[in-house]
């Protein structure tokens, strides 16, 4: 029986910008309606986005699922679990672009606004510098699945627009599993994938929680993608960028 090697790698913010292309299509947008967009204006939208997502009807089950407020604003939320959420979610983000208009006194369209943020947040779809080339050459002798939580249509709409999906072999995708990393249960539906011949070489990751702690925590080498001051001895490598991440293991045939 040949042996598989497993390299598990996270999407938002390890492969794709997440939070700097939501913060750039909320500017955009802003801009587009005609609204100034200094950056209080901006995170106004996010901090608006997260009151209304928190009060809503499906906060608890859509968070336990990994979907976050901001990631709503452009997320298809069709799922299984919660059925009513795909239609309630188009409301959210007429509401919350119609609240955040409002108090800036414009009178752009509101579901315009939400259409616009959707289109523009799509085209800001791009992997990081060098994140096709680790893929490429992890691919080659790796087994690669992708470990990520969001809403289901929105993170295979990412994975398919970023040109990476050609280098993957397994997608887990939390609202898909019915846990959020770093619950155990996600990590544990991994593991059982793995089965007796195949075995986890690599975990790259940008959150320690939900990537990180829980790979240490089932002896998985890590790398930790994180441009911040060194914190000393710690059981992972750092690197700053995906392209510098460094196979600790070649497994040619
Ligand atoms: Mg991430």
């Amino acid at each position: 029986m040949t042996r598989r090697f497993v390299v598990l790698v996270d999407l938002d913010d390890t492969l794709l910008p997440d939070r700097s292309a939501a913060w750039e299509a909320v500017r955009a947008t802003l801009h587009a309606c005609g609204v100034p967009c200094p950056p209080q204006t901006v995170q106004s939208v996010f901090d608006v986005a997260r009151s209304r997502w928190r009060s809503g009807p499906y906060f608890k089950e859509l968070r336990d699922l990994g979907i976050s407020s901001w990631e709503a604003l452009w997320a298809d939320l069709t799922l299984a679990s919660v059925p009513r959420a795909a239609a309630w979610g188009l409301r959210y983000r007429a509401e919350v672009w119609g609240q955040v208009l409002r108090a800036a006194g414009a009178d752009a369209d509101r579901e315009d606004a939400a259409r616009q943020f959707v289109l523009r947040r799509e085209a800001l779809v791009r992997p990081f510098p060098g994140a096709a080339a680790f893929m490429e050459r992890t691919a080659r002798e790796h087994e690669v699945w992708l470990v990520t939580n969001g809403a289901s249509r929105l993170q295979r709409l990412k994975l398919g627009r970023s040109g990476l999906e050609r280098y993957v072999a397994r997608v887990f995708v939390s609202s898909e599993v019915g846990h959020a990393k770093p619950h155990p249960r996600f990590y544990q539906v991994v593991s059982e994938a793995l089965d007796r011949d195949r075995t986890v070489c690599l975990m790259v990751g940008d959150s320690l929680e939900g990537d990180v702690r829980p790979a240490v925590a089932r002896g998985w080498p890590v790398v930790h993608l994180c441009d911040g001051p060194d914190d000393g001895d710690r059981p992972w490598t750092r690197v700053g960028v995906i392209g510098d991440v460094v196979l600790p293991c070649a497994h040619g045939s």
